[in-house]
C-alpha cells in the first residue's frame, strides 16, 4: 500500500462513530493526521472515540456531538474544530442513512425527510468547514500537490435508481449535480471537490436491518451472503466499510491531487453502465 504522512493535516470526517466514517477515522489517523468525527448519539460517539484511543494512543482526535443537519450544531463543530486544531485540509461528508420506501409509500413529509438529509448533510458542513478549507488551500498555493478537499459519500444509486429507494436514488442524483457543482465553484481556490458512489457495504444501517427483518434466525454471514446472491452483486458479497473508506482516503489526500468533479464508484460492480 502506499504511504502518504498526513501529520500536520487535519481531516473532519461526519458521521465518524460507525461503519465507513469511522473506518475513514481509523485510516486518516494511522496516516498521522488530526482527525475530528461527529455524530447525535453521544454514546456511540465516546465509544467510537475510546476504540479509536486505544488503537491510537497518541491520536490528535477530537468527537463532538454534532447533528449535520442542525445548523447551529455544526458551526459549533466547526468552531470547536478550529479551536482545537486551527484548521481543516479534509471534509468527509459521511453523516446520513438511507430510506426504503416506493413511490406509493413516501409521504410529503417523507420526501422533504429524505432530501433535507441528503442535501443539507453536504450543505451544511460544506458551507461551516468552507472558511478553513479555503485558508488551507491558499497555505498550500503554488505546491501541485498540497491538498484542501471535500469528499461526500454517495451512492451508486444516483445513476442507478432503484424503485424501492425511490426518495434516496432521487436525492441521490441531485446531489451528485451538487458535488459537480460545487466541484466547479471551488476549482478555483484549488478546493476538490469528489464522492464515492457505493453499492452495499457492511455497516450499522445494514446490521440494524439485520436485526429488524431477520426472523429464521441465520447468521449475519449467511444473512448478507444471500442478499448479494439476490441483488446480482458481481463480487458476491457486500462491500466492508476499510473498502469505502479507502476510496474516501484517496480522494480526500493529495494522492488524487488532479481529480476534482469525480466520483469512484465502490458498489462490487453493480454499475450497469459503461
Ligand atoms: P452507519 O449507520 O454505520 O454510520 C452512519 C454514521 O452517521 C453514524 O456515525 C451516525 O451516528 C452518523 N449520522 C447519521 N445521521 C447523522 C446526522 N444527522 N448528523 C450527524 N451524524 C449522523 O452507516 P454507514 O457507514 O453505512 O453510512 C455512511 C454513509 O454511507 C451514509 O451517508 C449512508 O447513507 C451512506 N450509504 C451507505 C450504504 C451502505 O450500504 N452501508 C449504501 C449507500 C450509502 P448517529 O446515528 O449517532 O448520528
Amino acid at each position: 500500500m502506499i504511504q502518504i504522512d498526513l501529520t500536520g493535516q487535519v481531516a473532519v470526517v461526519t458521521g465518524g462513530s460507525s461503519g465507513i466514517g469511522f473506518a475513514t477515522a481509523e485510516l486518516f489517523l494511522q496516516a498521522g493526521a488530526s482527525v475530528a468525527i461527529c455524530g447525535r448519539d453521544a454514546e456511540r460517539l465516546s465509544r467510537a472515540e475510546q476504540r479509536l484511543r486505544e488503537r491510537f494512543p497518541q491520536a490528535q482526535l477530537l468527537a463532538t456531538r454534532c447533528n449535520v443537519l442542525d445548523a447551529t450544531d455544526v458551526s459549533a463543530f466547526a468552531d470547536a474544530v478550529h479551536t482545537r486544531f486551527g484548521a481543516t485540509h479534509m471534509l468527509v461528508n459521511n453523516a446520513g442513512q438511507g430510506r426504503v420506501s416506493t413511490f406509493a409509500d413516501t409521504t410529503d413529509d417523507a420526501w422533504r425527510e429524505e432530501l433535507e438529509l441528503k442535501y443539507f448533510s453536504i450543505i451544511r458542513p460544506t458551507r461551516a468547514f468552507l472558511p478553513m478549507l479555503r485558508a488551507a488551500a491558499a497555505a498550500a498555493s503554488g505546491n501541485a500537490c498540497g491538498n484542501a478537499s471535500i469528499v461526500c459519500v454517495n451512492s451508486l444509486l444516483a445513476l442507478q435508481p432503484e424503485p424501492h429507494m425511490v426518495a434516496t436514488s432521487s436525492a441521490r442524483a441531485g446531489v451528485l449535480s451538487l458535488i459537480k457543482s460545487l466541484a466547479g465553484e471551488l476549482a478555483p481556490e484549488h478546493i476538490r471537490v469528489n464522492s464515492i458512489l457505493i453499492g452495499i457495504v457492511e455497516s450499522g444501517q445494514w446490521r440494524r436491518r439485520y436485526e429488524a427483518q431477520e426472523p429464521r434466525g441465520r447468521s449475519w454471514d449467511d444473512w448478507t451472503r444471500a442478499l448479494a446472491r439476490k441483488k446480482n452483486i458481481p463480487l458476491g458479497r457486500f462491500g466492508l466499510p476499510e473498502e469505502a473508506a479507502q476510496a474516501l482516503f484517496y480522494l480526500a489526500t493529495a494522492l488524487s491531487s488532479y481529480t476534482t468533479g469525480s466520483h469512484i464508484d465502490v458498489s462490487g460492480g453493480v454499475a450497469r453502465h459503461v
